[in-house]
């Protein structure tokens, strides 16, 4: 083989769907000396981690933890935990996500109801009410924040309906948690998953999860095992837990990531953290505007770590989106599924959420644009 260079990768301004810039201390901290996965050094380092998943969820829930994976894992932790099959499942679905979460809930052997609405709107509560037919199931599932589109979805309604259908209420919090205000134990969500790599603004690679006591009661007395050996909560409470067992080698140095992330955040603050996510989202459609470009989600429905923003007609997308890669080094995401070529994705996520920021996407977007319309 011929000689190989050290990988020297281009820096970046990643503004897309995640991942989402790195703040330097947290690759600093992931370079920190690897511990054994028992050292009683990183056991001190694991309880702190929860305590701060904890305070940034607003949960008392004693099941909250990182697990090994992307965000992807944290929804197939949560779903092959909670469902045996046979369980009867309602999902919302207006995106990727949704879509997603139904496809691994029948990989479980679930019996999946799915309520569909249209793309880029914030789902209605009535739709879902609709599909159950007053009917019960084990599982009501949702996205708090969908990426694929920019839409928020109101959680409250989807716990009147989950408690309509005696089921528990799961969350797909990857976008939303550290961006928007998450708020566990009032809002009454059972189980949740999330992703280091959006608003917590950490490497991919870690899934923070939470469960309430009534989900735990759920996993903790099922009649079959977790179809996953990799994932079963209940082998990972071992290690989690007070006993402190071997189940698999935790990834050390991604936790010392989501440590150094997680201080951050409750270093700036949870408020302020929430808040300066609207204020450039906000920033960010004004400068938009002056461009003659549009948001797709109503105001009141929109995401502030996302922007989804239509495509004008007789613009090429892959064009734009090279333009600003290759001229201004920033990422921006195209659409998926039925928005492929009618949209980019802005993510302003975490570290990422800034005035700079704003300032280099618009300007990328004028020069683009500028390119395309022959100016
Ligand atoms: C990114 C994302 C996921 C999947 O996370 P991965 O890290 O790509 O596995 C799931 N749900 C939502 C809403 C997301 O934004």
């Amino acid at each position: 083989m011929t000689t190989v260079t050290p990988l020297n990768p281009p820096r970046r301004t990643l503004l897309g769907p995640g991942p989402s810039d790195v703040p330097a201390s947290v690759s600093r901290a992931m370079s920190a000396p690897t511990l054994g996965h028992l050292d009683p050094a990183f056991l001190a380092i694991m309880d702190e981690i929860r305590a701060m998943l904890r305070a940034v969820l607003l949960t008392d829930n004693e099941w909250t933890m990182p697990m090994s994976g992307t965000g992807s894992a944290g929804m197939e932790t949560c779903m092959v935990n909670l469902i045996e099959p046979g369980d009867d499942v309602l999902i919302g679905s207006h995106g990727v996500f949704g879509g997603r979460m139904a496809e691994v809930a029948r990989r479980c052997g679930a019996n999946v109801v799915v309520a569909e609405g249209p793309w880029g709107r914030a789902l209605d509560p009535e739709l879902l009410r609709a599909a159950a037919g007053g009917k019960s199931f084990k599982l009501v599932a949702i996205v708090h924040a969908e990426t694929s589109t920019g839409v928020l979805q109101d959680l409250a309604p989807f716990r009147a309906i989950a408690d309509e259908c005696d089921a528990l209420l799961l969350a797909d919090m990857v976008t939303s948690v550290a961006g928007h205000r998450v708020a566990l134990d009032e809002w009454g969500v059972d189980a949740m998953y999330s992703g280091t790599q959006k608003c917590l603004s950490c490497p991919p690679g870690l899934a923070p999860v939470s469960f309430s006591p009534r989900a735990v009661e759920v996993f903790t007395k099922r009649k079959t095992p977790v179809q996953s050996w990799y994932l079963d909560l209940n082998l990972l409470g071992g290690y989690w837990g007070e006993q402190r067992a071997y189940h698999h080698t935790a990834p050390i140095n991604m936790l010392y990531g989501l440590h150094e992330a997680l201080r951050l955040v409750l270093e700036e603050g949870l408020e302020a953290r929430w808040a300066r996510h609207a204020r450039h989202a906000a920033m960010l459609v004004e400068g938009l505007a002056e461009l003659d470009l549009e948001p797709i989600v109503p105001a009141d429905e929109r995401l502030t770590p996302l922007t989804a923003v239509r495509i004008p007609d007789g613009i090429d997308d892959a064009a734009v989106r090279r333009h600003l890669l290759q001229h201004f080094d920033v990422e921006i995401g195209g659409g998926l599924g039925p928005m492929k070529g009618q949209a980019w994705r802005i993510g302003l996520m975490g570290e990422g959420s800034s005035e700079r920021n704003v300032a280099l996407c618009l300007a990328g977007l004028k020069s683009a644009l500028a390119e395309q319309r022959g100016a």
